[in-house]
C-alpha cells in the first residue's frame, strides 16, 4: 500500500482557527520516504505570517473563547475522545509513521498505543485534581491554591518520535484548559497533521489547537519571540533549545526544553549473561540508534568486557535491517540521507580519536538497501572521556565502549557527560545497586532493565538534558499557573 498516496488521509495544509489553510508563501515541502528515497506526501511550508496567524488564533481562543473555562468533566471528555480516535486509527497513523520516519511498523504501533496511554493518562489525572486548601491559622480566612491554565502554549517537536513526542505535550496542554500551537519536525510532519484532524473531529473548539509546519529556523522567532506566548515546550537538541531559551527570553516566557543525551549503560561483571547483552544492544540500536535515551556508552567492568564485547558484536551484525513495512525487518533506516552523513563524520571521527572499531562503520552492502539512509550498527571498544564521540550526542547506530575496575569509577564515568537524561546499571548486588542509581545525575535511571517509561511518571533531564519534566502529574503542572485566593470571610 505504500503506493497509495497518504495524501488521501491527510489535509496537507495548516490548520488555523478551525480551518485548514494555504501557505500565504505557497511554499512546499516533500516529504521523503527513508526506507527508499520516494516522496511520501507534498505538505505545505508555514511562513513566518502563518505562524504569527496560528499565535494569534491561539491567543483569541484563551482570551475570548470558552476553553480555559470548559468544566474540567469537558475537557477530560475530549481528551479521552481523541484517545478513543487514536485507537481506531492505529493502523493508518502507525502506517504514516513508519513512511516519514523510518521506524518498523511494529515500533510505529508501540508509538500509537503509548500516546493513547498519556491521552487517558491525563484525562483521569486532570478529573480528580482538587484545590489545596491551606490551613492559615485564622479560623475566618479561607486559603485556598487553585491552578489555572497557564495560556497560550507553542508546542515544539523533533523528528525521532514525532507524534508521541507531541502527545506528552498536547495531552497534559488540553486537560489543563490551554490553547495552542504544534510545531512538528519539518522532517516528519505528517503524523502530526493527522492527529490534528482527530483532534477536530473530536470536538475540540476553534483556535484551541492549530498547526503550523515548516523550518524551524523559518518560524521561530514568530513562534517564541512573542509576548502572545505564555509557555513554550520544545523537545529538540541541545543547540535548538538554546536559541529558544535565548528568543523567549526577552518577553520572560516560561520555556521547558527536553534535549539530548548522552546515556550511560553501566554492566558489573556480576550481572554477566544473555540478558544484559540483549538490554544493551536493544537499548542502543533500537530505532537505529535515534532515540534521545539510547544507551550509548556501554561502561563495562573489565574483567568481562572482551567476551561482552565480542557477544555485542556477533548479535549486532545480526539485527535484520530493511524497510520498516517488512514485517521481518528489525531495525530500519535514518531519518535522512543529511542524518546519516552526520553518523558518518563521528564514524570518521572516532577512528582519527582512536577508538577502535569492532563492527559496522559503514553503510550495508545489501544492494537492496542502496536507496535508503541505512547505516549498519557499530561499536568502537577502547574509547575514553577525552574522545568527542564519547561526550557529543551522535543520534546514530555508535556504541562506545569505556571499561572500569571499581564501583567509584563507574560512577565516575557514568556521571562524566555534559546531559543527563537517562543511565542505566546492571548488578546482582542490590545494595551497589541502590548505591549506583541514587549517585547517577541522570532524570532516569534503570537498573537491570533498560529504555522503558510510563505516563504516570516524569520523564525529563539533569544538566544539560533539560529543565522541565514531562508525563506524570509535574507533566500537568507545566501546563498550569497556581493561584493563592486568601478570602477574609
Ligand atoms: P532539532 O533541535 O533540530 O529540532 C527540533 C524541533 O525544533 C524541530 O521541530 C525544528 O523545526 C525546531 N526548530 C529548529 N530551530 C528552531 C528555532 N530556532 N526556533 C524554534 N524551533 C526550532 O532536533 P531534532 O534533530 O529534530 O531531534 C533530535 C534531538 O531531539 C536530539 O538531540 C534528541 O536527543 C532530542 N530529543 C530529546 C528528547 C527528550 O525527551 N529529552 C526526546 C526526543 C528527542
Amino acid at each position: 500500500m505504500q503506493d497509495q498516496s497518504i495524501d488521501d488521509h491527510l489535509n496537507t495544509g495548516l490548520f488555523v482557527d478551525g480551518q485548514w489553510i494555504r501557505s500565504s508563501s505557497g511554499e512546499t515541502r516533500d516529504c521523503i520516504n527513508p526506507a527508499d528515497g520516494s516522496v511520501v506526501a507534498t505538505v505545505d511550508e508555514a511562513s513566518p505570517e502563518d505562524a504569527t496567524r496560528a499565535v494569534a488564533a491561539a491567543r483569541a481562543a484563551f482570551d475570548e473563547g470558552t476553553w480555559p473555562h470548559t468544566p474540567v468533566a469537558e475537557r477530560t471528555a475530549l481528551v479521552a475522545r481523541i484517545a478513543d480516535l487514536l485507537e481506531r486509527d492505529k493502523e493508518i497513523l502507525a502506517r504514516i509513521e513508519t513512511l516519514d520516519t523510518g521506524k518498523t511498523l511494529e515500533e510505529s504501533r508501540i508509538d500509537i498505543d503509548d500516546v493513547v496511554s498519556v491521552f487517558r493518562y491525563y484525562a483521569q489525572l486532570a478529573a480528580v485534581e482538587a484545590d489545596n486548601l491551606v490551613d492559615v491559622g485564622r479560623p475566618e480566612v479561607i486559603s485556598r491554591v487553585v491552578r489555572e491554565p497557564i495560556g497560550v502554549c507553542v508546542l515544539i517537536a523533533p523528528w525521532n518520535y514525532p507524534l508521541l513526542q507531541i502527545s506528552w505535550k498536547v495531552a497534559p496542554a488540553l486537560a489543563a484548559g490551554c490553547t495552542m500551537v504544534l510545531k512538528p519536525s519539518e522532517v516528519t510532519p505528517l503524523s502530526t497533521i493527522a492527529f490534528t484532524a482527530l483532534i477536530a473531529e473530536a470536538g475540540a473548539p476553534a483556535g484551541v489547537v492549530n498547526l503550523v509546519q515548516g523550518s524551524g529556523a523559518v518560524l521561530g522567532a514568530a513562534l517564541t519571540g512573542t509576548p502572545d506566548v505564555d509557555f513554550i515546550s520544545f523537545t529538540g537538541g541541545l543547540a535548538t533549545g538554546r536559541v529558544i531559551l535565548e528568543t523567549a527570553a526577552k518577553n520572560v516566557t516560561k520555556v521547558a526544553v527536553e534535549l539530548g543525551g548522552k546515556n550511560p549503560h553501566i554492566v558489573f561483571a556480576d550481572a554477566d549473561g544473555d540478558d544484559s547483552v540483549d538490554q544493551v544492544l536493544t537499548g542502543v540500536f533500537l530505532h537505529s540508534g535515534q532515540v534521545c535515551s539510547a544507551g550509548t556508552r556501554l561502561i563495562i567492568e573489565e574483567s568481562i568486557a572482551d567476551r561482552f564485547v565480542a557477544a555485542l558484536a556477533a548479535r549486532a551484525e545480526k539485527i535484520r535491517m530493511g524497510n520498516g513495512l517488512d514485517p521481518a525487518s528489525r531495525t530500519g533506516p535514518l531519518v535522512s540521507e543529511a542524518h546519516r552523513e552526520k553518523v558518518e563524520r563521528y564514524v570518521a571521527l572516532g577512528l582519527s580519536e582512536g577508538a577502535r572499531l569492532v563492527t559496522g562503520g559503514a553503510r550495508p552492502s545489501d544492494p537492496a538497501l542502496a536507496d535508503g539512509s541505512y547505516y549498519l550498527p557499530t561499536i568502537f571498544d577502547h574509547c575514553d572521556r577525552t574522545m568527542r564521540l564519547v561526550q557529543e550526542e551522535t543520534f546514530g547506530p555508535i556504541l562506545t565502549v569505556e571499561r572500569f575496575s571499581t564501583e567509584e569509577e563507574a560512577l565516575r564515568l557514568g556521571n562524566d557527560t555534559e546531559y543527563g537524561l537517562a543511565a542505566g546499571v546492571r548488578t546482582a548486588d542490590s545494595a551497589r545497586g541502590e548505591r549506583m542509581v541514587r549517585g547517577l545525575r541522570h532524570g532516569t535511571v534503570w537498573l537491570n532493565d533498560f529504555g522503558y517509561y510510563t505516563a504516570a511518571a516524569e520523564w525529563g533531564g539533569f544538566k544539560m538534558s533539560g529543565n522541565g519534566r514531562e508525563l506524570g502529574p509535574t507533566g500537568l503542572a507545566e501546563y498550569q499557573e497556581t493561584k493563592h485566593i486568601w478570602h477574609n470571610t
